[in-house]
């Protein structure tokens, strides 16, 4: 039986199977996020129908925006808040997750948020106020306790603020109030006493967010300590829709406020503490086009600049079937997962072992065998293989949903492409290559169906003496 199998071409036998796919999907919103996407529970009844495994959820970790006139920002502030985890309480989040584990006991259920780390604030209230990068965000999956979502780097999380010496300085008003009454100018004294009162209430309780939002010099700054607080084994954290351009130009989102988040790609190399980045299904255009910077990020893996190699996700932005235009298994990954869990998921996706797919009007396509061998020795998705002397690289599709489909297959090396053939699936094809002088590459395929569909494998690294 090949279907559901990765099979690898190799006689090993550590290779001789790669587990079934876990059909996974991600970024996922419910009902504790801020527009009002569906109820976990319907989501998971939908899931299940449709054959996914797992449901990764990635809910708004804050949505609470704040603007305050200088110099009480605190005292005199603008706060909207929407439905976020933190807003209903890390708890009740998990305990929501804990009782739909229970009612589906055949799915992975995996809680998680998305999070914007920082945001700021250009303009002025009269003329009209611009916020910058509310747009630019972060999944994080695999959170299973309170405080993993209480210690969120993120704007609006009041946890996360820090403790600053400089947030004492009213103080100084109030030694120069004693100072000015001991000299007996008694109205200085008063003056300077309710100044300082006001200030230390506007600075109450003395914390600070890391990076203010009316300082636009923050940088990437708060994007690396989100992506470092979630640099752990048991997360997952990944890049959301880094070429979506639906917030590239301002948008109303209030009266005299607008909205503008331009596309980011840069990020992945940016911010190498990530897992990797969503590059299905929204806005995906350059990055993981031959040599884009998909394929310069790997490179910096290869040369040792970089720690981790970053993995190619596919995510929804699910909110509905009617939110986005997106149905629940347009988007999903095929993750090959020893065993169906949540820290078997999770593993798999750390470990690129893993194809993400956008469909086609109901049609799609399955890897059925991605291997490079060499040598006897064999290495699938995410692996390295140690000796390539001679590398074979062995492909094999399968449609699904069609009994045959004709899709435009491209092998690169390096992010250069060696191979491209337009072929009808089922197909399979051992590719022998010959990488000359390299020392260290890497393999990755992409394969084209209709005019959406899309599967990208993730990279099988191989190196040579
Ligand atoms: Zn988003
Ligand atoms: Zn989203």
């Amino acid at each position: 039986m090949l279907s559901g199998l990765l099979l690898t071409a190799c006689a090993l036998p550590a290779w001789a199977a790669v587990p079934p796919a876990i059909k996974t999907v991600s970024h996922v919103h419910s009902a504790y996020s801020a527009h009002h996407a569906p109820d976990m529970l319907a989501t998971l009844q939908l899931a299940r129908q449709k054959g996914i495994a797992a449901v990764i959820f990635a809910d708004d970790a804050s949505a609470t925006f704040e603007y305050g006139l200088r110099p009480l920002r605190n005292l005199i502030k603008k706060t909207v808040a929407f439905n976020s985890v933190l807003r209903a309480g890390p708890e009740v989040y998990l305990k929501n997750i804990a009782s739909l584990r229970r009612r589906f006991p055949d799915m992975v259920i995996i809680p998680g948020v998305e999070a914007a780390p920082f945001y700021y604030w250009t303009g002025d209230p009269l003329k009209g106020l611009v916020m910058h990068n509310w747009n630019r965000h972060l999944s994080v999956a695999g959170l299973e306790r309170a405080e993993d979502y209480r210690g969120l780097p993120v704007l609006g999380n009041p946890r996360a603020a820090v403790w600053r010496w400089s947030s004492l300085w009213p103080l100084a008003l109030l030694a120069l109030s004693l100072w000015a009454g001991r000299a007996g100018w008694r109205k200085a004294a008063w003056a300077w006493s309710a100044a300082g009162l006001i200030f230390i209430a506007d600075a109450f309780p003395f914390h600070q967010p890391s990076w203010s939002p009316y300082d636009s010099t923050a940088g990437w700054k708060p994007y690396e300590a989100l992506a470092s607080y979630a640099d752990r084994p048991d997360l997952l954290c990944f890049w959301n829709h880094p070429e979506a351009s639906s917030w590239s130009t301002p948008q109303d989102v209030g009266l005299k406020v607008k909205a503008v988040t331009a596309p980011y790609p840069e990020a992945l190399a940016l911010v190498p503490q990530t897992d990797g980045f969503a590059a299905l299904w929204e806005g995906h255009r350059t990055m993981t086009a031959p040599g884009g910077a998909w394929d310069q990020a790997l490179r910096s893996y290869l040369k040792g600049a970089r720690r981790k190699p970053p993995w190619a996700f596919g995510e929804l932005d699910y909110g509905g079937a009617s939110a986005n235009g997106v149905g629940l298994d347009d988007v999903y990954m095929d993750v090959h997962a020893s065993s169906r869990t949540m820290a078997g998921v999770l593993e798999s996706l750390k470990k690129g072992r893993f194809e993400s797919i956008a469909k086609d009007a109901g049609r799609t396509v399955e890897l059925i065998e991605w291997s490079v061998s060499s040598a006897g020795a064999c290495a699938s998705s995410g692996e390295t293989l140690p000796d390539a002397s001679a590398p074979q690289v062995r492909i094999a599709l399968a449609p699904v949903g069609a009994p045959a489909l004709p899709a435009t297959i491209t092998l690169l090396r390096n992010g250069f492409v060696i191979f491209k053939e337009t072929q009808t699936l089922p197909w399979s094809r051992t590719v022998p290559d010959d990488p000359e002088e390299l020392k260290r590459f890497y393999y990755r395929l992409d394969v084209r169906f209709g005019p959406n569909g899309v599967l990208l494998s993730n990279p099988i690294f191989a190196q040579r003496p």
